[in-house]
């Protein structure tokens, strides 16, 4: 039995440690994969994601380790992508010209605010707070609608491979009143978005990065009958940026996976992407 993890960070963008530090500590938890995904590099400077020209050290270190760890740990080069409406997506030039293992499609920031910068989902809770009144007017429901009809252009555009934390607003959200991801008007928005993720064929990650601290996987637990019954294809990730962090909750999401009833999760290989069975104990390579 053996782990595998394709969503990660490390010192090229806003992860804590070296990328060799995550790949020691993965072989250590007994991991068979491991895919790197750093933030993207954005058209702007920001303080979390890459620089562009930091992009060949991160390829160049990536490939050095996936000589030095052969063998022991398969690894893999992957970015994850942010979607901005009318500003970036993963089939910018950038993305594009060069050759990647994967790529993971996820937001980060939503519209504009008036001083210019964009409104992050996934930053502090003020800074949150204060872009959903100036842009929504302090009404979750209304940021919450946004949202998800920025994930579906993101879809809608593609150029990536698995979903990002699909509904990363539940984080700040549920700290409001009226929020609540199993009333009619969430989980309507949600099983659409599904849908549209099932027929444009992509993977789904269920991502456990907030489950230990708020007791929520992206996509929301209420949503995994859901998933299952489209049968679309899902696979477990940390979202680690501390190597302590690379199998965060993994036991405990599988296993709640498995109770529901999936049994196989898609894993790369050097022909592609092919389901693998699972159970509590990890994944049957
Ligand atoms: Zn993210
Ligand atoms: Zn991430």
């Amino acid at each position: 039995m053996s782990w595998a993890n394709y969503h990660s960070h490390c010192t090229f963008c806003d992860g804590r440690s070296t990328m060799e530090d995550f790949v020691k500590f993965a072989i250590a938890k007994g991991f068979r994969k491991y895919g790197f995904s750093s933030h993207a590099p954005l058209p702007f400077y920001t303080r979390w994601t890459m620089n562009a020209e930091d992009y060949p050290d991160y390829e160049s270190e990536f490939y050095r380790l996936k000589r030095k760890y052969a063998g022991q740990i398969d690894l893999y080069l992957g970015l994850e992508v942010d979607y901005i409406l009318n500003c970036t997506d993963a089939k910018r030039d950038f993305f594009t010209d060069k050759k990647f293992d994967y790529l993971i499609g996820s937001i980060h920031y939503l519209d504009k605010l008036s001083n210019g910068d964009f409104w992050s989902i996934d930053g502090g809770f003020r800074e949150f707070d204060n872009g959903m009144t100036e842009l929504f007017g302090g009404d979750i429901r209304k940021a919450t609608k946004r949202f998800f009809e920025v994930s579906t252009a993101m879809i809608e555009k593609g150029g990536f491979d698995i979903v990002g934390h699909v509904d990363k607003i539940t984080y700040h959200g549920q700290k409001y009143r009226d929020f609540d991801p199993t009333e009619k008007w969430f989980v309507d928005l949600e099983a659409e978005l599904l849908q549209l993720v099932k027929e444009k064929g992509l993977m789904l990650e269920i991502n456990t990065k907030s489950l230990r601290e708020h007791g929520i996987t992206y996509p929301h637990q209420n949503f995994y009958r859901m998933i299952k019954d489209m049968q679309i294809p899902v696979m477990v990730n940390s979202d680690c940026h501390y190597p302590t962090n690379v199998m965060e909750s993994f036991e405990f999401t599988y296993k709640m996976l498995h109770a529901i009833g999936f049994r196989t999760m898609p894993q790369l290989f050097d022909d592609g992407w092919k389901p693998v069975e699972f159970d509590e104990y990890g994944l049957k390579f």
